[in-house]
């Protein structure tokens, strides 16, 4: 018997099931921009230039000086579930690299115009690959320096749904910043810079100094008033800088936790660092941090969002449990205790 009520089942065209894909990875213009960073991250850039315009809507170029990709393999790139990072389902319990889906670049280039010219350093020659909307990558050669830039122009042109929720150029820029500003503090060992429509907005040096980068985003007061910690368990090592009690805000923005160079959102642990501030701080404010958590990377699962924003580990709560500990000790310490101001 054919059922006249129920609806029929087809699988959806290629265009189609693009814009679905690329809806969870590119939610809006920082998206984008986190996407490209991580991949010259995972090139090992050692200097990227960010340059945004219209909040992002008009343009966001990033330019790496990492390995780039061969002229063979750069069409490659923008297909989806294309990637050099992972080979087999078993990787994905030891990944160390940012990306591994193979689906940041194609679904860029469904909602936008996207041209990338990459070169190899030890190549000669460069390649440029053009591609639109969703459509066939138009690959030519050309002259580049070494490394990669990536330019998207027009972001959602095609999805006109998209460009409408969003919110004003001006939000999609700050939202933008804070991207950057948390891939930069990830990445002391990384020289970021950022221009925002023509103005330099963040520059980094780049020499591994967390606290120079700390400087750099939340000014030199902070950066000399924070207090460093650092701290080690099975399988993993905690560093970073907090808050001594005399220094909160009154939101979260500038809490940053970082998994393996991934900033990350994780509840428990942000409540376990907040919670040994209760009896130190007033409440409704929260206290800053920047922890960079480095954990055998069997220990974690980070194939749990398209974003990669959350990822789970393994005994949460006993990890929470010693990171609470050391940020105790931490305010703990005679600097904790006195403002350094009052106190020399
Ligand atoms: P993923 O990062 O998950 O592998 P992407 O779609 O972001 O997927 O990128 C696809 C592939 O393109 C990457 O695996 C990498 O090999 C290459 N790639 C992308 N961006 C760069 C870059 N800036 N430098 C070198 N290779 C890159
Ligand atoms: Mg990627």
């Amino acid at each position: 018997m054919t059922g006249e009520l129920c609806p029929r089942i087809a699988i959806l065209d290629a265009d189609t099931a693009n814009q679905i894909a690329a809806g969870e990875v590119v939610e809006r213009p920082a998206s984008v921009v986190k996407e490209l960073v991580e991949n010259s991250l995972d090139a090992a850039a050692r200097h990227i230039t960010i340059e945004v315009k219209g909040g992002g809507l008009t343009l966001i170029r990033v330019r790496d000086d990492g390995w780039g990709i061969n002229r063979e393999d750069a069409a490659l790139a923008f297909a989806r579930h294309a990637t050099s990072k992972i080979r087999r389902a078993a990787d994905l319990w030891g990944i160390t690299t940012l990306g591994f889906r193979g689906e940041a670049l194609p679904s860029i280039a469904a909602v936008a115009r996207v041209e990338m010219d990459t070169r190899p350093p030890g190549e000669t020659a460069g390649t440029r690959v053009r591609i639109a909307g969703g459509g066939e990558p138009e690959v030519t050669a050309i002259g580049c320096p070494p490394g990669t830039t990536v330019t998207v122009t027009d972001l959602f042109y095609n999805t006109p749904a998209r460009r409408q929720y969003l919110k004003k150029p001006a939000n999609e820029a700050r939202a933008i910043v804070a991207a950057v500003e948390k891939l930069a503090l990830a990445h002391p060992e990384v020289a970021f810079n950022l221009h925002l429509e023509g103005r330099r907005l963040l520059s980094t040096p780049g020499n591994s100094d967390l606290q120079a980068v700390v400087a750099a985003i939340y000014g030199l007061e902070t950066g000399r008033e924070l207090l460093p910690l650092a701290g080690e368990g099975e399988g993993w090592t905690l560093k970073g800088f907090i808050s001594p009690p005399w220094l909160h805000r009154a939101g979260r923005s500038q809490q940053v936790l970082t998994v393996n160079g991934r900033y990350i959102f994780n509840r428990l642990l942000t409540r376990a660092v907040e919670e040994c501030y209760q009896a130190v701080i007033p409440s409704g404010r929260h206290p800053l941090f920047i922890l960079q958590l480095a954990i055998d990377p069997r220990l974690v699962d980070v194939n749990v969002h398209p974003a990669k924003l959350e990822v789970r580990f393994q005994q949460e709560y006993e990890l929470a449990r010693q990171v609470a500990a050391l940020v105790n000790r931490a305010l703990h310490t005679p600097r904790a205790v006195a403002p350094a101001t009052t106190a020399a």
